[in-house]
């Protein structure tokens, strides 16, 4: 029994995107309710009637919000041009190694708009 599971994070940064045309509103300092969904994808251990616990997901992703919440994501390594693109690609790099079921990372920078990445 396949299945894919979704738990969604959250967190607040500011950002400029560099790479975006000159007097593009991007490329202005502005900020963000981010939200991020990290899904997991794997077959059901039928005795124990689930994948993975939810819990186990929020141990592995507390981290990387703290490290990300209520600043400026040009200052992290690895964001020095943080599209909602290269967010996804770098919450990838730093899951996977711990979330073995990854199949997927949504990062969602508007209400309206999304990017996901499947590794
Ligand atoms: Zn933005």
């Amino acid at each position: 029994m396949r299945v894919r599971l979704s738990k969604s994070f959250n967190f607040e940064a500011a950002h400029f995107l560099p790479t975006f045309p000159e007097g593009h509103k991007c490329r202005r300092l502005h900020g963000h309710s981010f939200k991020f969904d990290v899904i997991v994808e794997g077959d059901v251990d039928l005795a124990k009637g689930y994948l993975i616990d939810y819990g186990e997901i929020k141990r592995a992703v507390g981290p990387i919000v703290v490290e990300l919440d209520h600043y400026l994501l040009n200052d992290i390594p690895g964001l020095a041009n943080p599209t909602s693109e290269v967010i996804a690609v770098w919450l990838w790099g730093k899951l996977k190694p711990l979330l073995a079921n990854l199949a997927s990372i949504v990062v969602h920078e508007t209400c309206s708009s999304s990017c996901e990445y499947r590794g």
